[in-house]
């Protein structure tokens, strides 16, 4: 490790602010009014469900398996059928929806009444995609390529994003789809429902990787959007460490650097960050 090490953080990292609102939210819930289940887990975080899961937010498959009093909708959104069994089984909700999500199934459910079919550019598997889906009644279809556009036998189409797309990918899709159902098209409707948190992380990290020797990714392997973004990082040809922990760091990584950096993807805590960069600043780094 050399002297002089300098630690120097992305401009963009971390909790994007909708995660961080639907944390917020069961932490709220939580103090106030005692335990709830989630659907499904509310950040794609180890650390954050361990945390919550003490204070009484328990983990649930389904609105079936529920037996506290409350349910909370994940960030990512859920179809209609979800809103309407939550209702049917008396339970209270706490519907951390993000705005930008529920802004996509707003679109997505106006353009399906008004007898759009809408295509969604997203994973159909997809939790958010299969929220958005549910609420175009049936009117939707989810693909990532326009080589497998279902039978489009409609003068009316709209396109909608999911929110963690690429708006420029999206944009690309757009024009095949154009290319390939004109000219029987008569009436297209695009609303870019992509989320700019996302693109702004990555663009941070690949600036800030350009100027360092070594970057430290920090997050949840089972987080899609941080193995991306460590990806992103190893693509300009930095070194890159995609670690979930503090701890995984070791001395020898810091060995004849002076410039090292550190992201985190739109999971992963304040608290994992700060460790990370406590770590680091006991093995003889100092912040920028
Ligand atoms: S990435 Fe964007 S759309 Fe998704 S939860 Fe965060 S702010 Fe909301």
């Amino acid at each position: 490790m050399g002297d002089g090490l300098r630690i120097e953080l992305a401009r963009v990292y971390g909790f994007c602010p909708g995660v961080r609102r639907a944390v917020q939210m069961v932490e709220d819930h939580l103090a106030r009014e005692g335990p709830l289940a989630t659907l499904g887990a509310i950040v794609h975080n180890a650390h954050v469900v361990e945390a919550l899961q003490e204070k009484g937010a328990r983990v649930a498959g389904g609105v079936c398996e529920v037996g506290e009093p409350t349910v909370a909708i994940t960030a990512h959104g859920a179809g209609q059928e979800i809103y309407r069994e939550i209702q049917e089984r008396g339970l209270k909700l706490v519907d951390t929806t993000c705005p930008i999500v529920k802004r996509a199934q707003e679109a997505a459910r106006a353009l399906a009444q008004g007898g759009y079919t809408v295509l969604i550019y997203g994973e159909e598997s997809h939790p958010e995609v299969r929220g958005i889906l549910s609420w175009t009644e049936g009117k939707g279809h989810a693909t990532m390529s326009p080589d497998d556009l279902p039978e489009l036998a409609t003068k009316k189409l709209a396109i909608v994003s999911q929110t963690t797309k690429d708006q420029k990918a999206f944009w690309g899709f757009v024009r095949e789809v154009i290319a390939r159902v004109h000219p029987a098209l008569k009436d297209l409707r695009v609303v870019d429902t992509t989320c700019p948190e996302t693109g702004r992380r990555y663009q941070a990290a690949v600036e800030l990787a350009r100027e360092v020797e070594a970057i430290f990714v920090v997050g949840s392997r089972n987080s899609a959007n941080t193995r991306k973004l460590a990806e992103t990082c190893r693509g300009t040809g930095v070194r890159t460490y995609f670690i979930e922990s503090a701890e995984e760091i070791e001395p020898g990584w810091l060995s004849g650097l002076s410039r090292v950096g550190v992201t985190a993807g739109a999971s992963t805590p304040d608290e994992v960050i700060d460790q990370v960069l406590r770590r680091l600043s006991q093995l003889g780094g100092e912040a920028a």
